[in-house]
């Protein structure tokens, strides 16, 4: 996600620095050389900041380690100027999980504040330090005293109910409590986006850093808004529900050229590549549009050889997460389910002669069936079709998931599908949903 250099490994999860560190040291040591005056004092700030980097580093790690306790993993964590950001590899939907993952961090602040306080007790004059306010004053170097008040500042921060800051991911985990998962996202972005708000305003007269900070806060409340909404929709309905059974599939040693050429008699824009009963490759609309180009190459010589894949029973948010990096525009269904793969065997007849061998449906490495496509347009439909039966992700504004994807606005219907279908209703609203129909290069 976040561009940045890797510095280390820890437990494997890689540790990025986002490149805007460099130069927000850079330019703090300058700037407190030119206010002081003084080179030592440029050099105090810049240790200053390294430390700050290390309580932020301890912060997520603590994250990262509750959350490994509830088996939930890391991709990466990424140290912005800002603060740190963990990227776990999925939320938890367990309240109790979220709160404890969440708190974990500002602990560990309160944990140094505690620990560093009887050092400024000692070495800053007494319990007058405590009050003095006696923040990062540039005449002269009170290192503890500026710890303590870094840790005091960045866990009390954290703490405030802004999602999708700490403090506000408790927030959603105790109103989880009381109302639906979505709805509780919903009041705790809008509790986020109301501090950003606030933010930007203080930011704007007092402090320039304020003000990233709530850009960075009404962004991450409103896209976990619209996961958080995602997901719940596509909780709803199963792969099976809406993958394509009657596919056409293409062999490894047909021209691309053909390839085109079918996908406009048949509409579909991503093939499974198979031969003698093997299933061999995938070759999406990417790889299809780009090969088409150049002319003379194979459906082998593209292909990709590891299949994005997901099961009948899998429901549609884990296709979606599948989906969601954007490489691929479609996935592959499998399964070693005897009733699921009887059920294509049908179908299986409909298929063009291309890779067909009889009606031997072909299997994959491990054994299972190839049984179906699921492409995004069949999220898109999903989607809206979901929206409406359920009113789930109604009240959300922000746009849908298919942003994600790269979608466009749409006017549907307005209200529940039963009063579209009397025709009592021609209201409409305005949802976002999920087109791709552009291959991405
Ligand atoms: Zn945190």
């Amino acid at each position: 996600m976040a561009k940045g250099l890797v510095i280390a490994r820890i437990r494997g999860v890689p540790l990025k620095l986002h490149w805007t560190f460099l130069l927000v040291v850079g330019l703090i040591a300058a700037a407190v050389i030119f206010v002081s005056g003084s080179l030592v004092m440029g050099l105090y700030a810049v240790g200053l900041i390294l430390l700050l980097f290390f309580f932020v580093l301890v912060h997520e790690l603590a994250h990262v380690a509750v959350a490994r306790r509830f088996g939930i993993p890391t991709k990466e964590i990424t140290l912005l100027p800002i603060g740190g950001i963990s990227h776990m590899e999925r939320i938890p939907e367990a309240p109790d999980q979220e709160a404890k993952i969440s708190i974990a961090g500002p602990l560990v602040n309160v944990g140094f504040a505690l620990l560093l306080a009887p050092f400024v007790f000692h070495f800053h004059g007494g319990w007058s330090a405590f009050v003095s306010l006696h923040l990062l004053d540039l005449t002269e170097p009170s290192l503890f005293l500026d710890l303590f008040w870094l840790n005091v500042i960045m866990g009390a921060f954290n703490l405030l109910p802004a999602f999708p800051l700490d403090g506000g991911r408790v927030l959603r985990a105790l109103l989880a409590l009381k109302m639906s998962y979505v709805k509780a996202t919903k009041v705790a972005a809008d509790t986020g986006k109301t501090f950003a708000i606030l933010f930007g305003l203080i930011g704007l007269f007092v402090n320039f850093w304020l003000l990233i900070i709530a850009v960075f806060v009404y962004l991450g409340a409103a896209g976990e808004e619209r996961a958080a909404t995602a997901q719940a929709v596509f909780r709803k309905a199963q792969v099976r529900d809406v993958m394509h059974r009657d596919f056409v599939m293409v062999r490894p040693d047909e021209p691309i050229e053909a390839i085109v050429e079918r996908s406009f008699q048949t509409r579909q824009m991503d093939f499974p590549v198979v031969r003698s009963g093997r299933l061999l490759g995938f070759l999406d609309r990417g790889q299809l549009t780009s090969a088409a180009g150049q002319g003379g190459l194979m459906v082998e010589d593209v292909m990709r050889r590891d299949i994005p894949q997901v099961t009948p029973e899998d429901d549609l948010s884990v296709a979606f997460r599948r989906l969601q990096g954007g490489s691929v525009k479609a996935l592959i269904v499998v399964s070693d389910d005897r009733e699921e793969v009887e059920s294509i065997g049908a179908s299986a007849e409909m298929l063009t002669d291309s890779g067909r061998e009889g009606r031997d449906i072909p299997k994959d490495e491990e054994g299972r069936r190839l049984v179906g496509i699921l492409a995004v347009e069949d999220m898109e439909r999903a989607y809206l079709y979901i929206t409406q039966r359920e009113s789930i992700g109604a009240e959300t504004r922000v746009g849908s998931p298919m942003q994600m994807f790269g979608g466009r606005k749409r006017r549907v219907p307005k209200a529940g599908a039963a009063r579209v279908a009397r025709g009592h209703s021609r209201d409409e609203r305005e949802v976002w949903v999920p087109v791709m129909e552009e291959p991405e290069r």
